[in-house]
C-alpha cells in the first residue's frame, strides 16, 4: 500500500472553483496553505467548454491539473504487462471489454506458449481460445491476435511497426491501441482516448467533443506533444482510482479545486476515501509485474490468475 494513499493536500479538498460561467480563481487548495495559482478570467475568447474560460485560461488549468496528477501518480505507467512491442500490441487488443488485470493474468500463459508473431500466427485457434477464455470475447480475440500476428509476419517482417499508419492496418488495431503501442513501446507521444479519458476531460470541461478523434485533437492542442503519453497515463490513472464513472470520490480528490464538476460524486472526505481503488485504497494494482517505481511507492502487484 502507498505510504501516502492520497496526498495530504487532498485531505478535505473540496471546493469547486471553476463552475458555471466563472474561471479558476485564487483558492486555498486545502488548508495546507498551498495555493492553487490564480487563472484569471478572460471573457474575450471563451474556449473552455461551458466554463467561460479563455483558451489561455483553459490551457493553464489543464496543464495545472496534469502537473497535480503527476505529483499524485509519479509512478503512472501502462497497466498492461509487456516485455516487447509484440506483447504490448497483443495485450492491448485483448484489453477490449475487460480489465487490464484480467489481461495481465491471461497473457503469461499465452506468451509462454507463443513468444513470437511467428508462433502465434501458426497457432491452433482452438488452443489459443482456451488460453484467452478468461478475457471474454475469446473467439473474436483469438481471430484478432492470430490475424495481427500473420500480418506482422507477412507485411512487416515479424516486427511491430512504429508508425501510426502501419499499426492501424493490423487486424483489431485502431487509433487507441496504436497510440498505446507508439507511446509505450516506441516512445512516440500519443493521446490515448479510452473510456476514462473521455469521461474525465468532459468533467474537466476541456472539450465538448464526443468523438475520440476530435477529443484527441482538442486535448492535443492544450499540451505540448512531449507530454501526451504521460498525460494519458495521469488521466487514466485518476479515472481508475478516484474519478470513477458512477461514484467519483470528489471528497478525496487532489484536484478538486481545479475541477468544474466537483460535487458530481461523494464529497464527504471519509466516505470518499472508502471509494478509492487500487493503491490509493490500499489494494493491489493491475500489473503482475509493475515497474520498480510503483513498488517503491508502496504499490502492490496483482495476483496471478486464480490466486485472488
Ligand atoms: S473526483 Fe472527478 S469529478 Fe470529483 S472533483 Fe475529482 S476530478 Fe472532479
Amino acid at each position: 500500500m502507498s505510504k501516502s494513499p492520497v496526498r495530504a493536500q487532498a485531505e478535505g479538498a473540496g471546493r469547486v472553483v471553476a463552475r458555471g460561467d466563472s474561471a479558476v480563481g485564487e483558492q486555498d487548495s486545502d488548508g495546507s496553505g498551498k495555493k492553487v495559482k490564480s487563472v484569471k478570467k478572460d471573457s474575450a475568447k471563451t474556449a473552455g467548454a461551458k466554463t467561460g474560460e479563455s483558451h489561455t485560461a483553459l490551457v493553464r488549468r489543464a496543464r495545472r491539473i496534469n502537473r497535480e496528477l503527476a505529483e499524485v501518480y509519479p509512478y503512472a505507467h501502462p497497466e498492461l504487462d509487456f516485455e516487447n512491442p509484440f506483447q504490448l500490441v497483443v495485450a492491448t487488443v485483448l484489453s477490449a471489454q475487460t480489465t487490464d488485470l484480467r489481461v495481465n493474468q491471461t497473457t503469461p500463459a499465452l506468451f509462454a506458449k507463443y513468444p513470437t508473431p511467428e508462433d502465434l500466427a501458426a497457432a491452433d485457434p482452438a488452443e489459443v481460445e482456451e488460453i484467452l477464455r478468461p478475457c471474454g470475447f475469446f473467439r473474436a480475440k483469438t481471430r484478432s491476435v492470430i490475424g495481427l500476428s500473420k500480418a506482422l509476419v507477412e507485411d512487416f517482417g515479424g516486427e511491430v511497426p512504429g508508425k501510426l499508419e502501419d499499426l492501424v492496418k493490423l487486424p483489431g488495431v485502431g487509433r487507441k491501441t496504436a497510440f498505446v503501442v507508439l507511446g509505450n513501446a516506441f516512445g512516440r507521444p500519443g493521446i490515448t482516448v479510452d473510456t476514462h479519458f473521455q469521461r474525465l476531460v468532459r468533467r474537466w470541461k476541456w472539450t465538448e467533443e464526443t468523438e475520440p478523434e476530435k477529443i484527441e485533437a482538442a486535448v492535443g492542442e492544450l499540451f505540448p506533444k512531449k507530454d501526451w503519453t504521460d498525460l494519458s497515463h495521469h488521466v487514466i490513472w485518476h479515472g481508475r482510482r478516484i474519478c470513477h464513472a458512477r461514484k467519483p470520490a470528489c471528497g478525496a480528490c487532489p484536484i478538486a479545486p481545479l475541477c468544474p464538476s466537483y460535487g458530481e460524486g461523494e464529497t464527504d472526505p471519509d466516505k470518499a476515501r472508502k471509494l478509492l481503488k487500487y493503491e490509493k485504497g490500499g489494494f493491489p494494482g493491475q500489473r503482475l509485474n509493475p515497474p520498480q517505481s510503483y513498488l517503491d511507492a508502496g504499490g502492490i502487484p496483482a495476483p496471478p490468475l486464480g490466486a485472488g
